[in-house]
């Protein structure tokens, strides 16, 4: 079944305030739908877009989309280029998932590697576990070929010298430096996928982690329902296992907008920080449904199928 119904009237309903649940999307699809955060996925959107084109799989289109912003090194936040930590040393967080089988990989803390995405695949295919951390998830991919590369720019150096000084003069405000990609595929026949590549907050603690690499936190992926993905304070969304709970609402029935929505409600009810918790996800379902939910003025996201590629704002929600 082609996607006329909803597809045809798509382009006025993503006016952010216009709640394109769309309920009556149609069951049946053949053609692919990808959604990632932050405009920086219209890129990695239309990349993986292409890779599904050749007929290649919803993994490999989450991995090559990803790759994308992870090879710009003018994206700050995602790969090489990518902000370092206190110590000054870029780690890198990534993890990858897809529907069928239910199976993940996940890399954390990954110094001198320009493409987490790659390896948490790596761990994903190639290894009994899931998750694979710092000083050994470097170690296992420099064993499965991948070259170590400097990740610091001079830019991202600079940056953090200031952070320093300003540190030491005890000048320090919150650091807003983070953006995380997180990107869903729906491709025919309903197979979902998703991966999600970040450096994380900007001058955090060596060896913190965030939700990124964290299933069901950063990212998760049911088969059976669709997909959730973050960007933001990953403290605010890993207490939470806000995307778990999103693709959950989902499998209730809620459509994804509704379910990233109720889950951030469910968050600030609970939580001592209300809706001040800069926290914003993407969503999809296996109906061909999307949708979005932040905390943070100015969220946006960005929309790809075969007709269309776009990048949509989103109106913060606060009650
Ligand atoms: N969620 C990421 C982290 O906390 C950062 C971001 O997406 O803004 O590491």
């Amino acid at each position: 079944m082609v996607r006329t119904g909803w597809l045809a009237g798509l382009p006025a309903a993503l006016a952010p305030q216009a709640g394109w649940s769309m309920a009556d999307a149609p069951v049946q699809l053949n053609e692919p739908l990808i959604i990632s955060t932050w405009p920086f996925g219209k890129q990695a959107n239309e990349r993986a877009l292409k890779i599904l084109a050749e007929g290649k799989t919803p993994i490999d289109a989450v991995e090559e989309g990803i790759k994308v912003v992870e090879s710009d090194p003018s994206i700050g936040t995602v790969g090489g280029g990518g902000a370092p930590n206190a110590d000054g040393v870029v780690q890198l967080d990534a993890c990858i998932m897809d529907g069928p089988g239910q199976r993940a990989g996940s890399v954390a803390g990954l110094e001198d590697i320009a493409h987490p995405i790659s390896v948490a695949r790596r761990v994903m295919e190639k290894t009994p576990h899931v998750l694979l951390v710092g000083a050994g998830a470097r170690q296992f991919a420099i064993a499965e070929g991948f070259k170590p590369a400097q990740l610091l720019t001079e830019g991202q150096r600079k940056h953090w010298q200031n952070w320093k000084e300003a540190r030491q003069r005890k000048a320090l405000g919150i650091t807003k430096s983070h953006d995380t990609l997180a990107l869903l595929v729906l491709a025919p026949q309903g197979h979902v996928a998703g991966g999600c590549s970040t450096s994380g907050m900007a001058f955090k603690l060596s060896g913190r982690v965030g939700d990124s690499p964290i299933l069901g936190s950063g990212l998760y992926v049911d088969g059976e329902v669709g997909a959730a993905g973050a960007t933001g304070i990953g403290e605010n969304v890993m207490r939470y296992c806000a995307s778990y709970q999103i693709v959950e609402f989902m499998r209730q029935g809620m459509a994804p907008e509704e379910a990233c929505k109720e889950t951030i409600r469910r968050i600030a009810r609970k939580d001592p920080k209300g809706f001040k918790l800069d926290i914003n996800f993407v969503a999809l379902n296996r109906k061909g449904q999307f949708g979005a939910a932040g905390t943070s003025a100015g969220f946006s996201f960005a929309v790809a199928t075969p007709q269309l590629s776009k990048v949509v704002s989103v109106v913060p929600i606060s009650e």
